[in-house]
């Protein structure tokens, strides 16, 4: 098969440029990612290119995957060697490799912003701050902040009171990072452009080894981001990247669009390369994206066309709360799926979190099964947490932070006093606290039990450490059973430590899918990969449900059917944005949502809101008022609120529908059908969350409250 039969003329170019620098600058849809993809692949089979010569970034670990997998059907298993992955993991890999020449052991862990907000809570303690007026959150973002834009506590300018904190805070908190081996996420940037710009040899080193490097959604690489890239891309400055300045929508996280703006000027010579085309979405689709953006001053300016005339009109909803709003996505999608449409197909799409809570409803109740993108992550629970901390300390004995979690649980006799007796101990002699408990035998002031019982905890963990080169998986169940936190969650015997445990089972299934997929048991490598699990990550893309997500989420990808919803001022745009005068970055993540949609595109607010238990009455969003009136068909169907439930309340064996029950694996749940009867009644009930199963009725073990 010949490559560029795929492409249009101009993406042929792009891939076909391949010396000296490339910068694609095009609309959504337009084909950025597959010319990305076109060329690693017509580098390694024209150009004799060897794979572990390829580095691109990308933004999420899903659109690595997906590249990875593209990649490797056009050009076979020898792709492996590539290296593709967002910013945070390649960084990862580089300082695994170099991290010592900064005074770092390799065997770094990387800290969430739950760690290091238990940090910075510490740190503002030993200063005597009154933690209210000074919260953990405050010195997280202004630090993230600084990071981003590679100024270290030193690089640190502002001499205001607020200021003067922050750096004090700033330059504690890096120390006692490195005292504790651990990276917070900005540091994998941060420290990976310190090192190669400390030193040229390892630079050099890199350079050598990448011959290409490339670069998706580039309009979103912050000031760190983008010094990594120059520093990676060799003498031949063979860098290709693709970017949308329409959809630049990560400033509040530091991306700097002047990245693109003077792309001309960092790498002399560049080709740059338009894409008008759009092979994504309908002409309607397309029209209504381009005049919304079009209000924003600060772009440089591009149209796209496609060839798929027409198209549906977009259909404007206007909704009288945000339950309706969800019931009448719901019906879109009962409706899409009549026309024969799959259920992951659809999308729908909010500007917050927040506001997924109706559609999860609604979609729950009229049967719709649905994937949630984020929530509550699984890396995030508690008890998973907990097995995580012990492996972190078998892993890095240095990390003081997840050992302080874990002293004392499962419950051993090392009490608070007996922890500050420890700590004290460890600061007294520059030790870690791993040290200290294994000194523990010539501690003063600790009770014979606290003695024994922090010689024991050392042992342990010794005996943890001596596992290394067993299966991960093993490993991992090993060290939650050896260290009793299963034991206690059996004896609990509560539905919530029951789940506990199947989340401790969770994970120990994941080591194993780690270690099949990645070939290694290695420890250090499946917490480094545990640390940047996003929450697509998480995301069972095999089972099949309408996606809800944020549109942040949805950046790269496209739908058949997409709603967009909660189009309000205040809620999108978004009250920060209006304040801060950011309502041009909210246009774009219009922009963004609107260029989802393949073939019909729903965009739905409401007039009343409830937000953290108030309710509020917005006006309908700038946004609406912006798409040309002729692309819209205003929709007049209005969704009947118990539409799932008509014909309801019909009992069989005493089971309604709608009725809240609990299941006692599942937890409660809504029943949403009932079929058969007697010994063959099957109930279906949908769990808040995200699940829907069928049971027999008579074995299901339903309770009711
Ligand atoms: P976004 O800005 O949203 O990231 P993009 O510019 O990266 O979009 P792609 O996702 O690469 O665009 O492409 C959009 C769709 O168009 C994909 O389904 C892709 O396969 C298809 N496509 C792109 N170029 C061509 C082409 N030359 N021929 C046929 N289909 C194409
Ligand atoms: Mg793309």
């Amino acid at each position: 098969m010949n490559l560029f039969d795929e492409l249009n003329e101009p993406q042929r170019q792009a891939c076909l440029a391949t010396d000296g620098p490339v910068l694609v600058l095009a609309g959504a849809g337009s084909g950025k990612t597959r010319t990305l993809t076109y060329r690693i692949a017509h580098l390694i089979q024209n150009q004799g290119v060897h794979p572990g010569q390829i580095l691109a970034f990308t933004f999420t670990n899903k659109a690595a995957r997906e590249m990875k997998n593209r990649i490797s059907v056009l050009v076979g298993p020898d792709s492996r060697f590539m290296w593709i992955g967002t910013f945070h993991s390649v960084a990862v890999r580089i300082l695994r490799e170099n991290i010592r020449h900064l005074g770092y052991d390799d065997r770094f862990v990387v800290y969430d912003t739950d760690d290091t907000r238990s940090l910075l809570k510490d740190i503002v303690r030993e200063f005597n701050w009154d933690e209210k007026e000074w919260p953990p959150s405050l010195f997280q973002t202004a630090i993230s902040r600084a990071k981003n834009k590679f100024q270290g506590p030193k690089q640190w300018t502002d001499t205001s009171f607020f200021g003067e904190r922050v750096r004090q805070v700033y330059e504690r908190y890096q120390k006692r990072l490195k005292d504790l081996n651990a990276l917070d996420f900005d540091d994998l940037i941060f420290q990976t452009v310190a090192l190669l710009d400390t030193h040229p040899e390892v630079k050099a080193q890199y350079q050598r080894r990448f011959r290409h490097v490339l670069v998706d959604e580039y309009q979103d690489t912050n000031l760190a981001q983008y010094q990594m890239v120059r520093h990676l891309v060799g003498p031949e400055g063979n860098l290709c990247a693709v970017g949308d300045d329409d959809q630049s929508i990560y400033g509040w996280r530091g991306a700097d669009m002047r990245n693109i703006l003077e792309f001309q000027r960092d790498f002399p010579g560049a080709t740059i390369v338009r894409l008008e085309e759009n092979y994504r979405s309908t002409q309607v689709i397309l029209d209504a994206a381009n005049a919304v953006v079009r209000n924003n001053r600060e772009r440089l300016g591009k149209e796209l066309w496609t060839e798929k005339k027409n198209g549906e009109k977009i259909r404007v909803y206007r909704a009288p709360d945000e339950e309706s709003e969800a019931w009448y996505a719901a019906e879109v999608i009962h409706e899409a799926v009549r026309h024969g449409h799959k259920l992951s197909d659809c999308a729908i799409l909010y500007r917050t979190n927040a506001q997924s809570r109706a559609f999860e409803m609604a979609m729950s109740r009229a049967g719709i099964t649905y994937r949630l993108v984020g929530g509550k992550r699984f890396y995030e629970r508690k008890e998973v947490k907990d097995v995580l901390a012990y492996l972190r300390v078998v892993f890095n004995p240095a990390d003081d932070m997840s050992l302080l979690r874990i002293i004392n649980y499962p419950r051993r006799g090392i009490g608070d006093v007996a922890q500050r007796r420890l700590r004290e101990y460890a600061l007294d002699q520059g030790v870690s606290l791993a040290g200290a408990l294994a000194a523990a035998g010539n501690i003063e002031g600790l009770s014979a039990q606290a003695r024994r019982a922090s010689l024991e905890l050392s042992e342990l963990l010794r005996s943890f450490q001596a596992q290394d080169g067993q299966s991960l998986a093993d490993r991992v169940r090993h060290i939650a059973e050896a260290s009793h936190i299963m034991t206690q969650l059996r004896q609990e015997r509560t539905r919530e430590a029951d789940d506990r445990l199947e989340n401790i089972g969770e994970l120990i299934s994941e080591a194993k899918r780690f270690e099949d997929e990645q070939g290694t048991p290695d420890l250090g490598e499946f917490l480094g990969w545990v640390a940047l699990v996003s929450d697509w990550d998480e995301t069972d893309e095999d089972a099949g449900g309408v996606w809800l997500m944020t549109v942040h989420s949805a950046k790269g990808l496209e739908f058949p059917v997409v709603i967009v919803a909660g189009l309000e001022e205040g809620v999108f745009p978004h009250m920060r944005s209006m304040d801060e005068g950011t309502v041009e970055e909210e246009r774009r993540l219009m922009y963004v949502a609107l260029t989802r949609a393949q073939e019909e595109l729903y965009v739905t607010y409401a007039e009343t809101r409830t937000i953290l238990g108030r309710t509020t009455a917005n006006p309908v969003s700038r946004f609406i008022k912006e798409i040309p009136e002729e692309l819209v068909a205003k929709s007049q169907r209005i969704a009947p609120p118990d539409r799932a439930l008509s014909g309801a309340n019909r009992t069989v064996e005493g089971l309604a529908l709608g009725e809240k029950v609990r299941h006692p694996r599942f937890g409660w749940g809504t029943i949403v059908a009932v079929r058969g009867d007697g010994d063959d009644t099957e109930v279906t009930i949908a769990f808040p969350g995200g699940g829907v199963r069928s049971f027999l009725a008579k074995f299901a073990q339903l309770t009711r409250e």
